[in-house]
C-alpha cells in the first residue's frame, strides 16, 4: 500500500488554479499553473480534476491515496491568527471573510469545494495571507474614521503577503538562529508591500483593508487620496470603474503601460514615463523604508524578496539611495550580481527567495 506523504498545495484565483506537490520533508515534487479558469464553462473543479489527472499521467503520484492533506492558500481569514484543518466553522469564517476580499476568498471557497468533493476522505487545511499580521497593534490597524462606522463594517488594517512574510522570518531563524529582532522585509512582486516585523511578529505592513494600499505596485495605485478617488468618481459620474481603475489600470502599467519590470528598466534612460515609474517605485518604496525604521527604533536586516525584489538590482539600488544615514550601505557589485548578502554598514541588506508554496506546506506538515 502507498504511503499517505505527499501534499497538495492549490491557490483557486479568479482565472488560474496554481498548484505545487510537497512531499512532508518539504520536498517540493512539481508545481504548475492551469490557466482560462472561467472561460468556456471552465470550472475549478475541471480544473482540479486536471491538477489531479496531470500528477498521475507524470507519475508524482501513483495513486490519490499517497496525498496526506490539501493546502489553500486563503487570502482573507478575518481575524484567524493561525492556519486551521477546514471544518464548518472554519468555512464559515472563509466565507464570511468574502465581503471584505470579494477577488479573491469566493474562488478559494470554490476550490475548498471541488477537492472536498473530488477526494471527500482527505483533510483540508486553511493557510491565511491575513494571519501573520494579526499582531499589528491597534493603533497602526485603526482607520480614522468613526468607529462605529468601522466596527460595523469590520473595516481596519489586515494586511496581506503574511505567508511569504512568515517564510522569510522561518528561513531567518534557521539561517541565523533568530529572527533579527528590527527586520524590514520587502514583497516586491506584481503586488508588492512592505512590513516591519519586531521580535519575529508583524508591527506595521503596507497594506490595508485591501491589497490596494501601499507601494505602488505593478497595475494597482497603492497610495492615494481617496479624494482624488471621489473626483474621478465625481467626474466619470459612476464608481464601478474605479475599482477596476485603481486594481488593474494602475501602478507601473498606468503610468507607463506595462507592469513588466524587466521592459521597464530597458526603457529607462530613453522613456520618459519609464523613468518615472521606476523612480515612483522607488521612491514610496524609500518613503516606507525610512518610516518603518522609526516605527521599529532602528533596523537590523532589511530583506527584498519576490519576482522584483529578488532579480532588480536598479530598485534595490535607488531605493536604498540615500539611506546611508541610517547604516544601509548597499555593495554595488554583489547587488548587482544578486548575491545573497548585499551590504557593506552595520545594516544586513538580503536577497531571498521567497517560497509561499513551501511554508504552506510546511503549515500543512504540522497540523496533519
Ligand atoms: P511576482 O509577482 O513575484 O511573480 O513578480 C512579478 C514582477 O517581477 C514583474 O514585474 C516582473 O517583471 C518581475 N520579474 C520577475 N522575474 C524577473 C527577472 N528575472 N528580472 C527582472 N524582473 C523580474
Amino acid at each position: 500500500m502507498e504511503q499517505r506523504n505527499k501534499i497538495l498545495i492549490l491557490n483557486c484565483g479568479s482565472s488560474s488554479v496554481k498548484y505545487a506537490l510537497f512531499t512532508k520533508s518539504e520536498k517540493q515534487l512539481t508545481k504548475g499553473i492551469i490557466s482560462h479558469v472561467g472561460e468556456k464553462g471552465k470550472t475549478h473543479h475541471h480544473a482540479i480534476q486536471e491538477i489531479l489527472k496531470q500528477l498521475l499521467q507524470k507519475k508524482y503520484l501513483h495513486s490519490y491515496n499517497e496525498i496526506c492533506a490539501v493546502g489553500h492558500r486563503v487570502v482573507h481569514g478575518k481575524d484567524s491568527t493561525q492556519s486551521s484543518i477546514i471544518n464548518k466553522k472554519i468555512l464559515k469564517k472563509i466565507k464570511e471573510a468574502s465581503v471584505l476580499a470579494p477577488l479573491h476568498n469566493p474562488h478559494n471557497l470554490e476550490g475548498i469545494s471541488a477537492i472536498q468533493k473530488i477526494l471527500p476522505k482527505i483533510p483540508n487545511i486553511a493557510v491565511f495571507d491575513t494571519a501573520f499580521h494579526t499582531t499589528i497593534p491597534e493603533v497602526a490597524a485603526t482607520y480614522g474614521i468613526p468607529q462605529k462606522v468601522s466596527k460595523k463594517y469590520h473595516i481596519k488594517r489586515y494586511g496581506f503577503h503574511g505567508i511569504s512574510y512568515q517564510y522569510i522570518c522561518e528561513e531567518r531563524k534557521k539561517e541565523q538562529g533568530k529572527i533579527p529582532s528590527r527586520l524590514i522585509v520587502c514583497h516586491l512582486g506584481n503586488g508588492s508591500s512592505i512590513t516591519a516585523i519586531k521580535n519575529g511578529k508583524s508591527v506595521e505592513t503596507s497594506m490595508g483593508f485591501t491589497p490596494m494600499e501601499g507601494l505602488l505596485m505593478g497595475t494597482r495605485a497603492g497610495d492615494i487620496d481617496v479624494g482624488a478617488v471621489f473626483h474621478i468618481a465625481k467626474m466619470q459620474n459612476e464608481c464601478r470603474s474605479i475599482d477596476h481603475l485603481l486594481n488593474f489600470e494602475s501602478g507601473l502599467k498606468g503610468i507607463a503601460g506595462t507592469n513588466d519590470m524587466r521592459i521597464l528598466w530597458k526603457k529607462y534612460f530613453k522613456n520618459k514615463n519609464a523613468k518615472l515609474a521606476i523612480d515612483i517605485y522607488c521612491h514610496r518604496l524609500q518613503k516606507y523604508i525610512g518610516a518603518y525604521t522609526a516605527i521599529l527604533g532602528g533596523i537590523d536586516t532589511i530583506v527584498f524578496t519576490a519576482g522584483i525584489g529578488e532579480n532588480c538590482p536598479w530598485i534595490r539600488e535607488k531605493s536604498c539611495q540615500g539611506l546611508e544615514f541610517l547604516g544601509i550601505q548597499l555593495d554595488k557589485e554583489k547587488n548587482w550580481k544578486n548575491k545573497a548578502k548585499i551590504s557593506r554598514g552595520k545594516v544586513n541588506v538580503l536577497v531571498m527567495k521567497t517560497n509561499e508554496e513551501k511554508m504552506i506546506a510546511r503549515e500543512v506538515s504540522r497540523l496533519v
